[in-house]
C-alpha cells in the first residue's frame, strides 16, 4: 500500500493552520467531529452562490439542479455502503435522529413485555431513544456486559435472547474504547432467531470499510460530520423490507402521496421518512466529503490511523501514572485515558493550554463510565491528517502535565 502524503492532505484542511495559545493546533478530538477539507467548504459555498432552491418541488431549473445534487448524494451514499437501492438511504440530521427514527417507528411493532438488547458501551444516542420507547410500551431493555479489555461478553450476548426478544441495537465501534464489535457475527446470531439488528455506525464509518449487505444489518446509522463532511446531515440505512413495514417518523411535506383531512397516504421510499425540507446544501456537500475520503482510500486512512494509534499508545505507556481504558485487539484509533488520579477535566485544560485539543468527560456514555468505575476520561482520537510529529507533541505535553502533577 502506497504511503499517504500527509503534508499534502493537511493543506486541504484550512483549520489546521490555526494556533491555540500561540502554538500550532494539534487536533485530537476527531471522534467528536472531524475537520472539513476545503473542497467540502467549496461545495457548500457553490450551492449557496449558484444552485440554492428547494428540492423536489419546483419545475424550475434551479430546483431541478438542487434535486439532482441531493439524489446524486443519495446514490453516492448507497454505493459507499453497498446498499441494494437508494430507496434504503434516508437522510436525517445525524446518527441521533436516525436511531430515534428506528426506535420510534420500529417501536410501533413492539408490544408490552417485548425485549430489546443493547450493550454496556452504547452512546446515549443508542440508549435514551429506547428508554423513550419504554415509556410508550413496557419493553424490557437487556444489556450485554463489557469485559476488562473493553470487549463485549459474547456468551452473555447469546444468553440474553429469549422468545420475547424483538430487536438488538449495538455500536459498530465504541466511541470511548475504540473496540470494534463483531457485529457481523452478532447479526448472524440474532437473525438465526429472526431478530433484526440496528447498528450505530457513527464511529465506524470513517475508519473501516462498511458494507451493509455483507454485514446483513437491518439498519445502519451514521453522521456526516464525523467523516469530514458538514454538520447537520446523517444517514439511516434500512432494509426495504423493514422500511415498508414501519410507519413514518415525522409528518409533513415531502413524505406524503396524497393528503386529505380524512385520509393521507405516504410517499414512496425513501421520502416517506423525509418530512420537511432536508439540509439539501449539507447533503450535496456530504457527497463531496465521501468523494474526498474515497480519493484517499478508506484502507489507507485506516492503516495510517492504526500506525498513529500503536505509536502513541506505546509511548503513552511509558508515562508514569498512565491508565488506558480499552485495549481490545484491532481497536480503532481512539485512546481513553487518565493520568494518575487527576481529574479528566484538569488534564484536558492543561493540554489545551499547550495547543492540544482532546475531549474530556463521560463521552455520552455514562453507563460505560460506571462499568469502568470512573466518572470520565480524557480521549484522544485520530484522523487522516494527524501526524507522528503531532503524536510526539501530545506525548511531550502529557509528560509535562504528569510532571506538574508530581507523577
Ligand atoms: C457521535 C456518536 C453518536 C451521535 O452522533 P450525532 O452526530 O451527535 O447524532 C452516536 N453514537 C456514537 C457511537 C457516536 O460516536
Amino acid at each position: 500500500m502506497q504511503q499517504l502524503d500527509i503534508e499534502s492532505i493537511r493543506r486541504d484542511f484550512p483549520i489546521l493552520d490555526r494556533e491555540i495559545y500561540n502554538r500550532p493546533l494539534v487536533y485530537l478530538d476527531n471522534a467528536a467531529t472531524s475537520q472539513t477539507p476545503r473542497c467540502v467548504v467549496d461545495a457548500i459555498d457553490r450551492m449557496y452562490c449558484h444552485t440554492k432552491a428547494n428540492v423536489h418541488r419546483g419545475v424550475h431549473t434551479l430546483s431541478q439542479e438542487a434535486t439532482d445534487l441531493q439524489e446524486a448524494a443519495r446514490e453516492r451514499v448507497r454505493a459507499f455502503i453497498n446498499a441494494a437501492s437508494t430507496q434504503e438511504i434516508i437522510f436525517t440530521r445525524g446518527t441521533t435522529e436516525a436511531i430515534n427514527l428506528v426506535a420510534s417507528s420500529m417501536g410501533d411493532l413492539l408490544e408490552n413485555g417485548d425485549e430489546i438488547i443493547l450493550t454496556a458501551m452504547e452512546h446515549h444516542a443508542n440508549i435514551v431513544p429506547w428508554q423513550l420507547l419504554r415509556r410508550r410500551k413496557r419493553i424490557l431493555i437487556r444489556v450485554v456486559p463489557v469485559d476488562a479489555t473493553g470487549q463485549l461478553d459474547m456468551e452473555a450476548y447469546r444468553s440474553l435472547f429469549n422468545e420475547r426478544t424483538r430487536l438488538v441495537s449495538v455500536c459498530h465501534v465504541s466511541n470511548v474504547l475504540g473496540t470494534v464489535n463483531p457485529v457481523k457475527e452478532m447479526i448472524a446470531y440474532a437473525h438465526s432467531l429472526e431478530v433484526p439488528v440496528v447498528v450505530d455506525g457513527a464511529q465506524a464509518i470513517s475508519h473501516l470499510k462498511v458494507d451493509v449487505r455483507d454485514l446483513d444489518a437491518d439498519f445502519y446509522a451514521f453522521s456526516s460530520h464525523k467523516m469530514y463532511g458538514p454538520s447537520g446531515v446523517g444517514v439511516l440505512y434500512g432494509k426495504k423490507y423493514w422500511l415498508d413495514m414501519i410507519p413514518p417518523y415525522q409528518g409533513g411535506g415531502e413524505m406524503i402521496s396524497h393528503v386529505s383531512f380524512e385520509h393521507t397516504t405516504w410517499a414512496e421510499l425513501p421520502f416517506k421518512f423525509e418530512a420537511g425540507t432536508p439540509d439539501f446544501v449539507g447533503i450535496a456537500a456530504f457527497r463531496t466529503a465521501i468523494d474526498y475520503m474515497e480519493s484517499i482510500g478508506i484502507e489507507r486512512i485506516a492503516a495510517h490511523e492504526h500506525d498513529l494509534l500503536e505509536y502513541t499508545t506505546s509511548r503513552m505507556m511509558e508515562i508514569p501514572g498512565m491508565r488506558i481504558f480499552g485495549t481490545a485487539p484491532g481497536k480503532a484509533a481512539v485512546i481513553s485515558f487518565l493520568l494518575g488520579n487527576e481529574h479528566h477535566y484538569d488534564t484536558g485544560l492543561l493540554l489545551d493550554k499547550l495547543g492540544i485539543a482532546v475531549r474530556t468527560g463521560h463521552h455520552c456514555a455514562q453507563p460505560l463510565m460506571h462499568a469502568l468505575g470512573v466518572e470520565g476520561t480524557v480521549r484522544a482520537s485520530f484522523a487522516v491528517y494527524n501526524t507522528r510529529e503531532e503524536a510526539d507533541r501530545f506525548i511531550d505535553a502529557l509528560r509535562r502535565v504528569a510532571a506538574m502533577l508530581g507523577l
